[in-house]
């Protein structure tokens, strides 16, 4: 199938999803995660009308978005990576939306680049609900303090992230994001990727981060 045909297939997943749902989301957008995926691919997609984009890495973003965001002046690009501090102004100046604030000293870097820049995307912060060791996120447990240092800093905070543990039942995970978003009052829940993004929406996923099921499966790095 074509990047179009596989487009118009996820988004009638979703939206059957939604339908099953018992409490969806008032709105589940589709974040169209184009990490190793060249231009002509990606423009691809926004020909079929997709305009929301995830990338992993500031540089590669950087390198490829640019000019299709000029192009597009509707174009919502993501980071859904681990960020550096080192990184945090380019991606301050590139992304709409950043998913993945995780620690005090990176939300430290965004405020000094946000009073210096006057400019601030939209943030997430990401949550590590498997608690794995080697991977980003704040635990569950450590989630309300870093949203009230968010919030202190005036940092614009919209919602909760997390990537369950692959081979774990999704499930739990899910909703363990949607009763800390409920319990912190943030609206949004970026959740679900290929795999299991239909489960996602059943627990209330504002943005699913879907990669391979559109583009295609991507080369082993
Ligand atoms: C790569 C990636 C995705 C998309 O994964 P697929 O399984 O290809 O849909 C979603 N979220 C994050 C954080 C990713 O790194």
């Amino acid at each position: 199938m074509s990047i179009s045909e596989n487009l118009a297939d996820i988004l009638a997943r979703i939206a059957a999803a939604r339908k099953a749902a018992i409490a969806p989301a008032p709105e589940t957008k589709l974040v169209a995660v184009s990490k190793t995926v060249a231009e002509a691919g990606i423009r691809e997609a926004l020909a079929a009308g997709q305009r929301i984009f995830g990338e992993n890495r500031v540089q590669e973003a950087q390198a490829k978005f640019p000019a299709l965001k000029s192009e597009f002046p509707d174009l919502e690009l993501h980071l859904i990576g681990p960020l550096q501090t080192n990184k945090v102004r380019e991606a301050v100046a590139l992304f709409d939306v950043i998913q993945t604030l995780d620690r005090e000293r990176l939300a430290d870097a965004l405020a000094a680049e946000r009073d210096k820049s006057s400019r601030c995307p939209r943030l997430f912060i990401q949550v590590n609900t498997g608690e794995e060791p080697q991977k980003a996120g704040v635990l569950p447990r450590d989630a309300a303090a870093l949203i009230a240092y968010a919030r202190e800093k005036n940092l614009p905070l919209v919602g909760l992230m997390c990537i369950p543990p692959a081979g774990d039942d999704a499930a739990p995970h899910f909703a363990l994001l949607l009763k800390l978003a409920r319990e912190h009052g943030l609206d949004n829940l970026s959740m679900g990727m290929s795999g299991d993004f239909e489960l996602a929406v059943k627990f209330g996923a504002t943005h699913v981060r879907v990669g391979s099921a559109i583009f295609g499966s991507r080369p082993q790095i």
